[in-house]
C-alpha cells in the first residue's frame, strides 16, 4: 500500500480531467493523420515542464505520411539519479472518426454524471492523461526514485502503428537497454490485465474467368460463379472447423475465444460507380477479402495452407476454375507470460487499488504490442487503462473520471514497485 500517493492521485483528479479535455478537444482523426503535432506537444511541453527530456519524431515515408499529415511521435523520458531499470507507457494519440448519432460534441470533452465525452476519451486519450497524472503524482511523493520512466505519445494505431510504435521500435525505443517494461494503457477495464492479441492474415483471392456478351454467358466463363464455388466450400468446411478450434488463451469476449474469419470485402463484375443500366458482361474478375483471425495454438503456414488447399482442390474438380491469392498483412499471435514482472506488479496493484483479483485477458484485435514484441523484442509488455473497451470507437465514447483515477493509482503503484525492484 501507498496511502500518500493515492491521495495524491486523488488530489490531481481535476487535473486529470482538464489534460483529458485537452487531448480530446484536439481532432486527431486518422485516417487521414490530423493535428499529430500539436497534440504530441500538449504531452511534450507539460512533462519537459517537469525535467522530462523530450523528443519529438515524425515517420517521414510511412504510409500516410506527408507534409499535409505528418505523422508525429513524441517521447519524454525522466531519468532518476540512481541507475535502474526504465518503464515506458505507451500510447496512441489518434482516433477514429466520428460517425454519425452523437448527441454530445466529439471534440467538446463535456463532463456529465462523472463521464468525460468525446472522441478518445475511451480509446485512449483518458489512458495517456492517467498515465501521465500516476507519473507525476509519483516523482512528486519519490523525487529520488531510481531508474526511468519514459511516457510517448504516438501516430497511427488505428491504421497499424506503422508511422507510430513500428517507426519508434525500429530506431531502438523499444527494446532494451534503452527500456525495461512497456505499459500502454489502452481501454482495457480498470481491473483487467491485457496480455496480448490474437493473430491477423488478410489476403484478397481474386478467381478469374473470361467476358463474353451477358446474353450468352455460355460463350466465357464467370469468376462470381468460380468465387461462389469457393465460398461454399468455406462455409461447408473451413467455418465448422474454425468454430471447433477454441484457444487456451483468455480472449475477450468469449466469442473470439476460437478461430475467426470474415469476408471484409468482395466484389465482381462491373465496377460499383457505373452509371446508367449495367452492361451484359460475363465478369473476368472476382475478388474477396478474407480477414483471418487465429489462435496461439495455430501456426500461419497451416491457416494459409488450409484455404489454399480448397483453392488448389477446385482447381483441380472445376472446369476453368483459376485463382490468384496476395497477402495483404500479416500478424503473429502473441501472449506475455504472466509471470513477467510487468504483469505481476499491475496485477498485484489492482489487486491493493482494487481490492479483487485482476482478470487476465487477450484482445480480440491487434494493436502496437505487436510492434514491441517483433521489432523490438522487448516481451514485458501489457495493455492495461481505464475505460471499458466495448465503447471504444462508438458513439457518445466516454471514460469515467473514477476509473481514470482508480487506474492513474495502480499504474503509480506498478511503476513504484518496478523501479525500487519490488518487482523483478
Ligand atoms: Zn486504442
Amino acid at each position: 500500500m501507498f496511502p500518500s500517493l493515492f491521495q495524491r492521485i486523488d488530489g490531481k483528479c481535476d487535473a486529470l480531467v482538464q489534460l483529458t479535455q485537452e487531448l480530446v478537444r484536439i481532432p486527431t482523426i486518422n485516417p487521414p493523420g490530423d493535428y499529430y503535432r500539436p497534440c504530441a506537444e500538449v504531452i511534450g511541453r507539460r512533462l519537459q515542464a517537469r525535467g522530462f527530456d523530450v523528443i519529438y519524431d515524425r515517420a517521414h515515408d510511412t504510409p500516410g505520411d506527408s507534409d499535409r499529415y505528418p505523422r508525429e511521435n513524441v517521447v519524454a523520458r525522466w531519468e532518476g539519479r540512481r541507475p535502474g531499470p526504465c518503464l515506458h507507457f505507451n500510447g496512441h494519440i489518434d482516433v477514429v472518426d466520428v460517425g454519425p448519432g452523437w448527441t454530445t460534441d466529439p471534440f467538446g470533452g463535456e463532463v456529465k454524471d462523472g463521464k468525460v465525452y468525446g472522441r478518445g476519451t475511451c480509446d485512449m486519450k483518458g489512458g495517456i492523461a492517467a498515465a501521465i497524472i500516476a507519473v507525476e503524482a509519483l516523482l512528486e511523493e519519490v523525487p529520488d526514485l531510481p531508474g526511468a520512466i519514459e511516457i510517448s505519445g504516438t501516430a497511427d494505431e488505428e491504421s497499424g502503428g506503422y508511422g507510430g510504435v513500428a517507426h519508434l521500435a525500429r530506431k531502438g525505443f523499444f527494446s532494451k537497454p534503452r527500456v525495461d517494461h512497456v505499459v500502454i494503457p489502452e481501454p482495457l477495464n480498470v481491473d483487467r490485465v491485457c496480455l496480448g492479441h490474437r493473430g491477423v492474415w488478410w489476403a484478397e483471392i481474386e478467381t478469374k474467368g473470361r467476358p463474353a456478351h451477358g446474353s450468352m454467358p455460355f460463350l466465357g466463363d464467370c469468376a462470381v460463379r468460380h468465387m461462389t464455388a469457393f465460398l461454399s466450400r468455406v462455409e461447408a468446411e473451413l467455418f465448422p472447423a474454425l468454430a471447433g478450434r477454441q484457444s487456451a488463451m483468455p480472449v475477450v469476449p468469449p466469442g473470439a475465444r476460437q478461430s475467426t474469419l470474415n469476408f471484409n470485402a468482395l466484389h465482381g463484375g462491373l465496377p460499383e460507380d457505373f452509371e446508367g443500366l449495367p452492361a451484359p458482361i460475363v465478369p473476368d474478375s472476382c475478388r474477396v477479402t478474407i480477414d483471418r483471425r487465429f489462435l496461439l495454438e495455430e501456426r500461419i503456414e497451416d491457416v494459409k495452407g488450409e484455404v489454399q488447399a480448397i483453392l488448389d482442390d477446385l482447381r483441380k474438380t472445376r472446369a476453368g476454375f483459376d485463382y490468384e491469392m496476395r497477402d495483404i498483412m500479416e500478424v503473429l499471435p502473441l501472449m506475455t507470460d504472466k509471470s513477467a514482472p510487468v504483469v505481476r506488479s499491475v496485477a498485484g496493484a489492482i489487486q491493493e487499488v482494487l481490492g479483487r483479483q485482476p482478470d487476465f485477458v487477450v484482445s480480440p484485435g491487434t494493436y502496437d504490442q505487436k510492434h514491441i514484441a517483433r521489432i523490438g523484442h522487448l516481451h514485458d509488455c501489457i495493455a492495461y487503462g481505464p475505460g471499458i473497451l466495448d465503447l471504444a470507437h462508438q458513439r457518445d465514447e466516454y471514460v469515467g473520471i473514477d476509473d481514470m483515477v482508480q487506474s492513474a493509482k495502480v499504474m503509480g503503484l506498478a511503476a513504484h514497485q518496478l523501479l525500487t525492484g519490488q518487482v523483478s
